[in-house]
């Protein structure tokens, strides 16, 4: 069972990886979009992870909840309504439960891409986010480790896709052939949970 320190794990493990991967997913949105998707992510992880350590959050939905609205109120960019819209959807599927399995987060964690879909108007295949997170929810079943490979596996799938959601998608054609940042950095949080399940 996953309990509340769990969470927190997850969130501090991303928050982690989001500060070692920084340039990398700026590098990434300098060549489809505006050079900023390394410091958003930075700035919001700074802040979930600030928060989090502020306040003992007790449940597992509660610390998705708050790490959702922080993300939220600290990125300007398009990938923190989303992110947070993520978590907070996930933690709010998790109601008030002290110990979730993760059967029980994976559904949650659909309603959490569910609601992204419904917000940012994106599918699969349309090279954002969704193309890691969405595969990664299907193969959560399978565990961690399977639900990693998949979000790798989606985000490395957006290089030759053309965008049709997001800045990137101004670009028309000229989009294909980079990998989506947004996609990277969902590959990063879904990774993070295996990180945090090795405690
Ligand atoms: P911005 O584009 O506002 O500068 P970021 O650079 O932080 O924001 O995030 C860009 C990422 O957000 C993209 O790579 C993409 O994965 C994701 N994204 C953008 N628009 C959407 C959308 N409508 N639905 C899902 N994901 C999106
Ligand atoms: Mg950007
Ligand atoms: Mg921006």
């Amino acid at each position: 069972m996953l309990d509340a320190d769990f969470f927190r794990r997850w969130m501090a493990a991303t928050a982690a990886s989001v500060h070692r991967e920084a340039d990398r997913l700026t590098a990434l949105d300098s060549a489809i979009g505006d050079a900023d998707h390394g410091s958003n992510l930075q700035r919001g992880f700074t802040a979930v992870r600030s928060a989090l350590e502020k306040e003992a959050q007790d449940t597992p939905g509660a610390v998705l909840t708050l790490a959702g609205r922080q993300l939220i109120s600290t990125v300007g960019g398009a990938s923190g309504p989303l992110y947070g819209t993520l978590l907070r959807r996930t933690g709010k599927a998790l109601g008030d439960a002290a110990e979730v399995s993760t059967e029980q987060l994976a559904e949650a964690l659909r309603a959490g891409v569910d609601g992204v879909m419904a917000l940012g108007g994106a599918a699969p295949g349309d090279k954002t986010m969704i193309d890691a997170l969405a595969p990664a929810v299907d193969a959560l079943a399978d565990g961690f480790a399977a639900a990693r490979a998949a979000a790798e596996e989606g985000a490395v799938a957006t290089t030759p896709l053309q965008a049709r959601k997001g800045r990137a998608s101004y670009l028309g054609e000229r989009s294909i052939g980079h990998q989506d940042p947004g996609a990277t950095s969902s590959a990063l949080l879904i990774a993070a949970l295996e990180e945090a399940a090795e405690g």
